[in-house]
């Protein structure tokens, strides 16, 4: 069986990477697999431990980076709680013939893509900083702290978006799903 390829999915918070990663999963032909994050940060309602993220505390966390245990870990910016890939993850996927996906930030797609030169990097944004902001504020649920938070985030991740294999506008979910997919699949 052939080995599968890491693919980095990142891109700032309101561009809708996740719902556009579960479609991807549900109707990309590639056989993609979605890696399930370590986090400190404290679960969301209705996050789910070990399907969203494995939620540790900052001890077992630490206690996993000493032991070398993950692929990548960063306290991601501008978030305060430490985010990880776990290597055996990435490698039992990779040996099952699987293309990994790890959705993750910039600090993240540097370090990978320094032990996977081949791994497929796919930025997704809004087509500019002000869409963006638009996007943000008609959640109308953060306060406005929060988004201007998330602003500096996006601007800054921002400038990382030529380092990436795609910088993909995600305007229609269906049409960057359809984008990612094809572009994925002239890598098989
Ligand atoms: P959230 O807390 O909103 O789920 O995610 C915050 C940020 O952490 C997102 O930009 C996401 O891409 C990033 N992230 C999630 N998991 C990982 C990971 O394992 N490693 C890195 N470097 N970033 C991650």
């Amino acid at each position: 069986m052939e080995t599968g390829k890491v693919v980095i999915i990142s891109g700032p918070s309101g561009a809708g990477k996740t719902t556009v990663v579960k479609q991807l999963i549900q109707e990309c032909s590639l056989p993609l697999e979605l890696s399930v994050s370590a986090t400190t940060r404290p679960a969301r309602p209705g996050e789910k431990d070990g399907i969203d993220y494995r939620f540790m505390s900052d001890e077992k966390f630490q206690h996993h980076r000493e032991n070398q245990d993950f692929l990548e870990c960063f306290e991601v910016f501008g978030r305060g709680y430490w985010y990880g890939t776990l290597k055996t993850d990435v490698t039992t996927s990779l040996a099952a013939g699987k293309w990994v996906i790890l959705e993750i930030d910039v600090q993240g797609m540097k370090s990978v893509k320094s032990q996977y030169a081949d791994a497929i990097s796919v930025f997704i944004r809004p087509s500019s900083l002000d869409e963006l902001e638009r996007r943000l504020r008609g959640r109308a649920t953060e306060s406005e702290e929060t988004i201007q938070r998330r602003l500096e985030v996006a601007t800054h991740e921002w400038s990382y978006k030529t380092q990436y294999t795609y910088d993909i506008i995600n305007e229609s979910v269906d049409e960057t799903v359809k984008t990612i997919c094809q572009s994925l699949l002239t890598h098989r």
